[in-house]
């Protein structure tokens, strides 16, 4: 298709401005620009289009069936949408007097005791801006709690091989070592291996339960209990809480700190790469040092308060103050019943779709999941030649988009699927048939798989090529 400014053509298009009716400012000639920006120039009609042919390019939740789930699509209601595009949300400015904006601080604040309630924490920040930067958010703190009691040979994290790459990522920036413990035949945290990984240099232990597999860890109260008996904290990577929220707390599990990705479960896209928002939650004995200023209730109403030994800011104001709205309304509108409904609903849906591709798809473990499982197709790969690539290439035909692929990494050839609550049985059904149906053909013709899609607008795009040297402007011819 065409590019917008290969469509442009000068005067086309209408200026909707009216006169100027106020007094011309005058800037310094330094700052003026010396030519009109190079703006494409189109109507109205054929701009509409211009973007309508993009959209049908793309695969979208609203186009079929989305599998990678929450952690990157699941479907967010329209209503927080909308709520969040109210004017009193979207136009204020961070730099108002406090007296001005007491709604939004009621937003950030009730927001701040759901979020508590559903990961079992004491308190909040809102300042990350993402779950990656949550993770680092969090280890300061942890940081910050040791150096306050003089305990500064602390200096290890430990983290599962099972970890998102982020966890070891944030470890380092943090300023810590890490330590990777190996998981064991369940895909649980390997116990004997932790025991003897924990000692007098350990700082703390990153988790995720259920962790990257899909899998809710059944020692996790001793993994716990194994860290916090060497001196360390534990953190909980809540980035996605889709299997857990209203039913297993966190903080019930022994987890001191812990952030959620508001960008995945909690009604903010996050396949766009629009803004997210990872807050972090601590217990009591954290709260000391979260990132300031916080939000906090007196008589005349919402202020902002700055924490006593207070690690800093870790961004700007208070943080994607949109998303959070989002999130607000997404738990009030699902409400006390609707949270555990949804996260039942997400584990039933992966649960029902694993069953029915669990007699032909290898399983890269066996027992129930939590909200999604992993299947390897390493199997298949040796007999057949068809990888995970392919089969999740050849799914897009069928008008689904294809699931996780190639992670977590200690699964070979592995395809991860996460439906989502908000799926009917009826899609499940029609997307267990398509998977059976392209496995049928890969055992057919191995070699037919390597050119899918065929039937797509786009087919192999060059993925390196385009996270390596992206266009990213224009090239004018003059
Ligand atoms: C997505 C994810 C992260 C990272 O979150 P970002 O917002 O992408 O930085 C960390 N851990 C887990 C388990 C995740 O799923």
């Amino acid at each position: 298709m065409k590019l917008i400014f290969e469509r442009s053509r000068a005067g086309r298009g209408l200026s909707l401005l009216p006169e100027c009716d106020v007094p011309k400012a005058e800037f310094d000639a330094a700052f003026l620009r010396e030519s009109a920006p190079r703006l494409p120039e189109m109507s109205e009609v054929e701009l509409g289009r211009h973007y309508t042919e993009l959209a049908a390019e793309t695969h979208g939740v609203n186009d079929g069936f989305y599998p990678l789930g929450s952690c990157t699509m699941k479907y967010n209601p329209r209503i927080d949408e909308e709520l969040a595009a109210l004017p009193d949300f979207a136009d204020i400015h961070p730099l108002q007097p406090t007296e001005s904006v007491q709604g939004c601080l009621e937003v950030l604040y009730r927001a701040e005791e759901l979020l508590c309630e559903i990961t079992g924490m004491d308190a909040m920040t809102f300042q990350p801006a993402a779950g990656a930067h949550g993770e680092y958010t969090g280890l300061l703190l942890i940081r910050a709690y040791h150096a306050s009691r003089g305990n500064t040979e602390r200096t290890k994290i430990i983290v599962p091989d099972s970890a998102h790459g982020t966890n070891p990522a944030s470890a380092v920036m943090a300023g810590f070592k890490v330590v990777s413990v190996p998981s064991n035949a369940e895909g649980g945290v390997d116990l004997e291996a932790l025991r003897a990984a924990v000692g007098p240099d350990t700082a703390g232990l990153m988790l995720t339960n259920p962790n990257t597999l899909g899998l809710f860890d059944p020692n996790i109260l001793e993994i716990t209990r194994i860290v916090h008996g060497a001196g360390g904290l534990c953190y909980y990577d809540g980035a996605n809480l889709n299997a857990v929220m209203g039913r297993a707390r966190p903080g019930d599990m022994g987890f001191d700190c812990v952030h959620v990705n508001l960008h995945k479960t909690f009604a903010t896209p996050h396949g766009g790469g629009g803004p997210g928002s990872g807050p972090v939650g601590c217990k009591d004995f954290l709260a000391a040092f979260l990132p300031a200023p916080r939000v906090g209730r007196s008589e005349s109403g919402y202020t902002l308060t700055q924490p006593p030994q207070s690690i800093g800011r870790v961004r700007s104001f208070y943080g994607n103050f949109l998303v959070v709205v989002r999130a607000l309304a997404y738990i009030m509108t699902l409400g006390r019943e609707g949270i555990p409904a949804a996260s039942a609903g997400a584990v039933l849906n992966a649960n029902y779709l694993m069953h029915a591709l669990a007699g032909r798809y290898e399983m890269a473990y066996d027992g129930a999941c939590m909200h999604e499982f992993v299947m390897t197709l390493e199997g298949l790969k040796h007999k057949t030649g068809a990888s995970a690539l392919d089969v999740a290439k050849r799914l897009l035909d069928f008008g689904i988009h294809p699931p996780t692929m190639y992670f977590p990494l200690i699964v070979h050839e592995a395809l991860m699927v996460e439906p989502t609550e908000t799926e009917s049985p009826e899609t499940l059904d029609s997307a267990a048939e398509i998977f059976l149906q392209v496995l049928d053909e890969a055992e057919a013709n191995g070699e037919s798989l390597h050119s899918a899609p065929h039937d797509c607008v786009i087919s192999r795009p060059d993925e390196v090529a385009a996270a390596r040297t992206p266009i990213l402007r224009y090239a004018f011819d003059g």
